[in-house]
């Protein structure tokens, strides 16, 4: 079954009541509102297009109490992300050598070893752990899609089919399942229940256990206009002031940071319990908080100017098409990431632009996107049709994608990219 056919909304009553998921405070600060979306892991088969289609307010908040930017739950967790989940991590080459790399300095720093365990959260198809199983560095996998729980066994990692939070953790901790790492790799952002899911870490790490989380940064999110990276399974956004504060609420403290180009620029965290003063907090913590304050980011104004810079590369991206279109160029879609539905659905782009999209992932091979129902085909549909433009929707591989394009320019196409405003590449 699709998610759409099992999705239910939360009544509107609950969503009106809903403050922020961190502090509780009242909701009134919009940062952006892009109207309504589906939710963008919602693909939909033939039979699907006969049928409609459920949209949600795509209206992101900041509070002004924490500053934690971040989406109401419209659509349980559970339904976006338990049973059939169609994003596999191992499906982009550049982001495995990352991990790879992570998986090395980690076991080094941290003196991993036979005896040490290490779980990592959100887990998907094992494509993180696979390389402590090579180490042979005892892992366990957490992942709630049971699609994505089954291939991270079929490659011999160890995998709980279950949802994380503090009963999860209280769990595994009572199994010998205490971790001297706990990793998170892009999953904090995708958590509701933010104080359940970063006080299960806190019960889950050994005394002198360290935490690693990976997730995009609000800071590189609003000057890289990366307003695609909001969507319904994306309930925050988050910057080093606010992950900070959540840490310190669970009696954990963030001692050191890295500055990471994943998904358009990221921060790794290095967190361990308040007790555990051994690790010292390093200069890079001060730092980065020290360059968002400078920013802004404890300010409720800087949040308020984001919107505008929206809409202009909406109507940038529009006029490029619009142009495309009277010129009679064809125009194909490289890649169909969660954030192509919130780009496309935005910018009110359909197939009257964009005649198909392609991406390596087979699951979506014969399915079409969701909302704009744009048809998604194998990248070799490409070199058949010869398009005039191709357009990079994950950015962030940009440079990978480009490399893997260059045939296009054979027959005097040419590759743009959309973010943080539509560039024709060289
Ligand atoms: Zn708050």
């Amino acid at each position: 079954m699709t998610a759409q056919q099992t999705a239910t909304a939360a009544s509107p009553a609950s969503i009106e009541q809903q403050g922020c998921r961190f502090c509780g405070a009242k909701l009134n600060e919009t940062f952006v509102d892009l109207g309504m979306s589906p939710l963008c892991e919602n693909w939909l088969t033939p039979a699907d297009l006969e049928q409609p289609e459920r949209f949600y307010p795509l209206h992101a908040f900041v509070c002004d109490e924490c500053y934690l930017v971040q989406v109401k739950e419209y659509v349980s967790g559970e339904e976006i992300f338990g049973g059939e989940y169609a994003y596999f991590s191992s499906y982009s080459d550049s982001w495995l050598a990352h991990i790879r790399k992570y998986v090395e300095n980690v076991s080094d720093r941290l003196e991993l070893n036979q005896e040490s365990r290490v779980v990592e959260l959100a887990s998907n198809d094992g494509y993180l752990l696979q390389y402590f199983v090579e180490r042979d560095i005892p892992c366990l996998g957490v992942e709630p899609a049971s699609n994505c729980a089954e291939a991270a066994r079929a490659k011999g990692v160890p995998t709980r089919n279950v949802f994380f939070g503090c009963e999860t953790a209280d769990g595994l901790a009572s199994e010998g399942w205490q971790a001297d790492l706990v990793i998170g790799n892009n999953v904090l952002a995708h958590v509701p229940d933010i104080n359940d899911f970063v006080g299960g870490i806190r019960r889950l790490l050994a005394p002198g256990g360290v935490n690693t989380m990976e997730f995009p940064h609000l800071m590189r999110l609003v000057e890289g206009n990366q307003f695609d990276t909001i969507y319904q399974e994306h309930y925050c956004y988050l910057s080093l002031i606010a992950v900070q504060a959540i840490y310190a609420a669970h009696r954990m403290v963030i001692f050191d940071v890295e500055e990471i180009p994943t998904h358009g620029g990221s921060l790794r965290i290095y967190a361990r319990r308040v007790e555990d003063a051994s690790l010292e907090v390093h200069d890079s913590v001060t730092r980065i908080v020290a360059e968002e304050r400078a920013a802004g980011y404890d300010r409720i104004e800087t949040y308020r100017s984001f919107s505008q810079q929206v809409v202009d590369t909406k109507n940038g991206l529009l006029n490029f098409l619009l142009r495309a279109k009277a010129e009679g160029k064809t125009v194909a879609g490289y890649g169909a990431p969660g954030k192509a539905t919130t780009l496309l659905n935005y910018c009110g782009v359909r197939g009257d632009f964009i005649e198909y999209m392609v991406d390596r992932n087979p699951y979506k091979h014969g399915r079409y996107m969701p909302g704009t129902r744009i048809p998604v085909l194998p990248v070799e549909q490409i070199a058949a049709t010869k398009p005039d433009y191709v357009l990079i929707l994950p950015w962030n591989l940009k440079d990978e994608i480009a490399a893997q394009l260059s045939y296009v320019c054979e027959w005097g196409g040419q590759l743009v990219c959309p973010i943080p405003e539509v560039t024709i590449l060289n």
